[in-house]
């Protein structure tokens, strides 16, 4: 049977993994919608490719150009958060949603109200709004399949197992590329030694947020959202070679460990042909040739996004929104040049420290709008933070 695809954040690098795997059996699947940001020629030359019904960029300005480039081809070309939701409504049987940051929230949501599956590589969307999104699953019968490796690793450990007697989820971290630098170096890092990762092949902000490791933090609440455990049952440990990517601890002893090469299409094929497994063209690990696997205890003080992350899962409500957005905008201020490398965690700490006790924060009904707002708030926040250290 022919099943209807949809690709959000289609131009990424979790975008382009799934539209790899679709492609080699291209006859499989009807391609309902492709989406992007800014880079509309590989939107274009996708959506031709592989006959999308539609294309969507986010960004208005780029509708002319996305336009041109499908002119006579029979591909409708859209722009817009309102395009967006519209392509998340057509009918689909399954949808990636690979956006990146807090702007992968609505069209997911807008999946989930239709019923359709959505395999969830956008991790922010269940730290900005994970008991929303969660209980809009429910309620419309649609499953949340997990992409991020470490949870698509927990998924797959939890198979045929009772929730209840889980003791413990450890998810793996490879520590990023400032792992092993002196701790008083790493106010000097640069972007560009930033945003390169000693194993996996990511999108630009992922790769910098390994290695200040608000990734990790991302994926600790991602965790507790995805899988409702409580934050002391979520251990995280440094494992430098990225080959075991979560373990879930029962409660006889036991540790089932998935392990598997850092290749994205294996997280992601396990959700695209879920519930069974598919053959995938992802590298066969050669157990004796690695010889070992290291682990290591995180250290908060070259990793403070760890603690702020307990923090934030300690104070629940719309902490999670403040957390992302002050993370997002903070970034931006590194990739931008207005902060140090490692004054992302301080900005971020400020924000919080700031809004903490309000009880708005942990709270308000976790709805669209509330997450807008904060969000919104948090953002501005983080920018006069961000300007104080200028
Ligand atoms: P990329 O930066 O490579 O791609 C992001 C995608 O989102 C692109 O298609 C981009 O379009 C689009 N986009 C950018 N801004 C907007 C916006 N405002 N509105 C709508 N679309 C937008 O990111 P990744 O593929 O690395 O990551 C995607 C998500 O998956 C993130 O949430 C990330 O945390 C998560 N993830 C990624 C992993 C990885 O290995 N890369 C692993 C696990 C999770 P364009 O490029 O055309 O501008």
């Amino acid at each position: 049977m022919v099943r209807r695809v949809s690709i959000f954040g289609a131009t990424g690098s979790i975008g382009q993994n799934t539209i790899d795997l679709i492609a080699r059996d291209a006859e499989a699947y009807e391609i309902i919608a492709l989406t992007g940001g800014a880079n509309v020629d590989q939107l274009a030359a996708d959506a031709l490719r592989l006959r999308a019904q539609v294309a969507v960029t986010a960004f208005e300005d780029r509708l002319d150009d996305l336009r041109a480039l499908l002119s006579g081809s029979g591909v409708e070309a859209a722009a817009g958060e309102a395009a967006l939701l519209e392509a998340a409504e057509r009918p689909a049987d399954w949808i990636m949603s690979a956006i990146v940051g807090a702007a992968g929230l609505a069209p997911g949501l807008a999946a989930l109200r239709h019923g359709t599956t959505l395999a969830l590589a956008n991790k922010e969307s269940l730290v900005t709004a994970g008991p929303l999104l969660m209980a809009t699953a429910r309620d419309h019968g649609a499953q949340v399949l997990p992409v991020d490796s470490e949870h698509s690793a927990v998924f797959q450990a939890l198979v045929g197992e009772d929730i209840a007697a889980v003791e413990r989820i450890i998810i793996t971290a490879s520590g990023g590329a400032f792992r092993d630098w002196p701790l008083e170096a790493l106010e000097h890092a640069t972007l560009a030694e930033a945003s390169s990762h000693p194993n996996w092949d990511m999108g630009q902000r992922i790769t910098i947020d390994s290695a200040s490791m608000f990734n990790k933090s991302l994926e600790l609440i991602e965790t507790k959202e995805y899988f409702v455990v409580t934050p002391d049952q979520i251990e995280v440990v440094v494992h430098p070679e990225s080959l075991i990517h979560a373990m879930v601890g029962f409660t006889d002893g036991a540790i089932m460990a998935h392990v598997g090469p850092p290749d994205m299409r294996h997280a992601i094929g396990y959700a695209l042909h879920w519930p069974v497994r598919r053959a995938l063209p992802v590298h066969r690990l050669d157990l004796a040739q690695i010889g070992t696997f290291s682990f290591r205890a995180p250290d908060e003080d070259r990793w403070p996004a760890l603690r702020l992350a307990r923090a934030v899962m300690a104070e629940g409500g719309l902490a999670g929104a403040a957390f992302n957005a002050a993370k997002e905008r903070s970034l931006d201020g590194f990739i931008a040049g207005e902060i140090k490398f490692t004054e992302m965690a301080a900005v971020v700490e400020d924000v919080l420290t700031q809004l903490s006790g309000d009880p708005g924060l942990s709270s308000a009904e976790i709805t669209l709008d509330t997450v807008r707002q904060m969000d919104h708030l948090a953002r501005q926040r983080a920018a006069e933070a961000i300007a104080a250290r200028q």
